[in-house]
């Protein structure tokens, strides 16, 4: 990756839940990375959201598509029925070929695959789906798709070298996402352009290497498919474990540090679309995650993870271990995400 490393310490929590175990010097990127000030992209016409009074004085009425939860779910159980998601595995291969179906089938006007191999020799395929080309204001939405090879976290030592379902860690921001896709693709398009990207090798990392995690992400940063004169995207969201039961979020450290405006208008789309209740306005944990790569390569980008769970302080309780399945999988929690996205892809600030 181009320019500045982040620089981690391995250590113990002080606060909230760090995805793969890291807490990052502040100081890393300071001056050269700055958000722009960042707001979501302009409205349609019609129906239903206005935005909150304190925003703004004039009330604007925008188009907001329903976010349908029955189908995030089935897109989950979808991605579950393939089997783990494992990196160079079939069920994988075959994910893949799914995702990049249902993007074109969402009405993308193109999909992207970016494929490489890594340099230990796992096969990688990033799938990119772009929305409303036309458009140079572009926002980016992003989830990993594969799963981790190991339940290193789960409480029983023999599963711990068998792979994850991954219904929360894996399927649940892809299954946000293609449901956004289905809507703006088919539905009044939003102001914006929208690219929906469905990143690869998140999830094989190891607690002593940084680089180890988020490698289709640091592809991507790397090998950006855009034209030579087309803008970076304005915003970068990440959705990663958007599923937990009952699951809160609060502003992801890094996110908050480095690209605070947007964070500023998703938790505030997020008041909008009546979930202020699943999105604190709190400081959570700092996550080595696929929004690292992002902001280094100078784009704003946001992690919406759940860090703060009322059982563990910090990720979901089903983290890597043998419950990540389905059945702990809460649609609700995937429709105030959806809905908080959706809302803020769809309104102007
Ligand atoms: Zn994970």
């Amino acid at each position: 990756m181009a320019g500045t490393r982040l620089h981690v310490r391995h250590k113990s929590l002080n606060f909230g839940g760090v995805k793969n175990n890291f807490i990052f010097n502040i100081a890393f990127l300071a001056g050269s990375m700055m958000a722009p000030a960042m707001s979501g992209c302009s409205g349609g016409t019609a129906r239903s959201v206005a935005p909150a009074a304190a925003e703004t004085n004039k009330t604007e009425m925008v188009s907001v598509p329903q976010f349908s939860a029955d189908s995030a779910m089935s897109n989950a159980a979808s991605q579950v029925a393939f089997g783990p998601r494992v990196p160079g595995s079939y069920a994988h291969r075959r994910c893949a070929d799914w995702i990049g179906e249902r993007l074109q089938a969402a009405g993308a006007d193109t999909v992207v695959v970016q494929t490489a191999t890594l340099d230990d020799g796992t096969p990688m395929r990033n799938i990119l789906g772009r929305f409303n080309l036309g458009n140079k204001r572009r926002i980016l939405l992003l989830a990993h798709y594969d799963t981790r090879p190991w339940a290193d976290e789960d409480p029983e030592p023999a599963n711990r070298t068998r792979p994850i379902d991954g219904a929360n860690d894996g399927a649940s921001g892809v299954a946000v996402l293609l449901e956004a896709a289905r809507l703006i693709g088919s539905v009044d398009a939003p102001g914006c352009g929208v690219d929906i990207l469905l990143v690869d090798v998140e999830d094989s990392g190891n607690s002593g290497d940084d680089d180890s995690w988020a490698r289709g992400s640091q592809y991507f940063a790397d090998h950006m498919p855009y034209g030579a004169t087309e803008p970076l995207p304005e915003a970068a969201i990440l959705l990663d474990m958007v599923g937990g039961r009952d699951a809160r979020f609060c502003r992801e450290m890094f996110s908050q540090q480095y690209a605070a405006p947007v964070v500023d208008a998703v938790w505030r789309a997020a008041r909008e679309a009546g979930h202020s209740d699943r999105f604190a306005d709190a400081i959570g944990g700092a996550v080595n995650d696929d929004h690292l790569p992002f902001l280094r390569a100078g784009i704003p980008a946001i992690d919406i993870i759940e860090t703060t769970n009322d059982q563990t302080g910090a990720f979901n309780p089903t983290w890597h271990t043998m419950a990540d399945n389905l059945d702990n999988l809460d649609a609700a929690t995937l429709k105030a995400v959806g809905e908080t996205v959706i809302t803020y892809i769809y309104n102007k600030k």
